[in-house]
């Protein structure tokens, strides 16, 4: 069913058409000039000396951990409270996911639990700026020096934000973006890697294109059909770079919109006793991935649910953002994890519902959702009564 007020609509002008029709005409749809313009505006946007694009947020966190030389044997630190790419491209490379605990009030990872976590077979932290929220970055870089492993930034949620004068993109020694349309800026899919190191911007240059040396060489004729390593067809496309190349020359302009319409909720909600409404710190520019409120500890994950399940009758967008990676069917055979493992993650994870969030999102609309969204809430209060 398509609701009236989605969750997520991706902002499509006429200079996006326009960028992708030119693409589409020039006759070159694949390994062309859009993917490179693309990205130069990404690496400046995040203080990258590199950037490499390709097929989604995921396979550009797979090819990261394969250019890094994780595989069967080594664990990776990362966050339960994600969306599940996060983890399942530690599975791709054959390692181990080792997940720890959230802090409440960011939803980032507890850098003490980080570092509690580390053992002799670690090689990376794997982090995430939950919903953009770059929160405790500069913990995990400093604990990942002082124990020499690395540290990867899913940084899929937060492109355009910063802490202090530190873009997002910049904190790992690799970071992933991801295009997908729910995103700060779309490609449809399409993902990008962005590093200051070039031999890791290199291997995934090769990896996503099926193994082929990298350099002046490619695409001659002698090198074409060479092909140095296992590698994959993560290439993105020039349609879609072409999209990514409109969108990204207005990135400022719609994370002020984004920033506008979290502002507004966050004025509608904040005093709402049943809600916790995001809050973040002064220094913190954020360029908002969704708007995702909790309801307070006397609420179940049932009610909860029926809450989603109220918007939704009333054409309103709302979802769980996230469940638990652990908690998932696939993981929990594998791993045997079970509920109370990360508790903190699970309690929270429990009672979060994301809201309708898109640069469009008209006054009278969002209104209507938080409107909607309290309806629901005292129909809960009713039922208890
Ligand atoms: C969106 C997202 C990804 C990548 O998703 P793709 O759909 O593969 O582009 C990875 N990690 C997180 C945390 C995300 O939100």
């Amino acid at each position: 069913m398509l609701e009236e007020i989605p969750l997520s609509r991706p902002e499509i002008t006429d200079a996006d058409v326009h960028m992708v029709t030119s693409a589409l005409r020039s006759g070159r749809l694949s390994i062309g000039p859009m993917q490179e313009v693309f990205e130069n505006i990404v690496a400046s946007e995040c203080g990258r000396r590199h950037a490499v694009a390709c097929s989604s947020g995921t396979a550009g966190l797979h090819m990261v951990l394969l250019a890094m030389g994780i595989g069967p044997g080594d664990e990776v630190v990362t966050t339960p409270f994600s969306f599940i790419a996060s983890s399942n491209c530690i599975l791709y490379a054959g390692a181990k996911p080792v997940f720890v605990d959230i802090d409440p009030k960011s939803l980032n990872m507890d850098p003490d639990l980080v570092e509690a976590a580390i053992t002799p077979r670690t090689k990376a932290i794997l982090a995430v700026e939950c919903f953009g929220n770059p929160k405790h970055m500069d913990a995990y870089r400093a604990i990942a020096a002082r124990h020499e492993i690395r540290l990867i930034e899913d940084c899929c949620e937060g492109l355009g934000g910063r802490h202090g004068d530190r873009p997002i993109g910049s904190y790992g020694h690799a970071g992933v973006f991801g295009f997908y349309p729910n995103k700060q800026i779309t490609t449809g899919e399409g993902g990008m890697v962005v590093t200051d190191d070039e031999r890791l911007a290199n291997l995934c240059r090769s990896l996503r294109n099926q193994g082929r040396p990298v350099g002046q060489a490619t695409g001659g004729v002698g090198t074409w059909m060479q092909f140095e390593r296992l590698g994959y067809n993560y290439r993105m496309p020039e349609l879609n770079a072409a999209l990514g190349v409109a969108q990204a020359r207005r990135l400022g302009e719609i994370v002020g919109k984004r920033q506008r319409v979290a502002q507004r909720y966050i004025e509608r909600l904040l005093g709402n006793p049943d809600l916790i409404v995001p809050t973040i710190d002064d220094r913190t520019f954020m360029s908002w991935f969704v708007f995702v409120v909790r309801l307070t500890d006397r609420y179940s994950a049932e009610e909860r649910n029926r809450i989603i399940e109220g918007m939704h009758r009333h054409d309103v967008g709302a979802a769980p953002y996230f469940p638990c990676i652990h908690l998932q069917p696939f993981y929990r055979e594998k791993f045997g994890f079970k509920p109370g493992d990360f508790p903190i993650a699970e309690r929270v994870s429990q009672r979060t519902i994301a809201l309708p969030f898109y640069t469009g999102l008209t006054e009278r609309d969002q209104e209507f959702a938080a409107a909607t969204l309290e309806l629901m809430i005292n129909r809960e209060n009713i039922r208890r009564t």
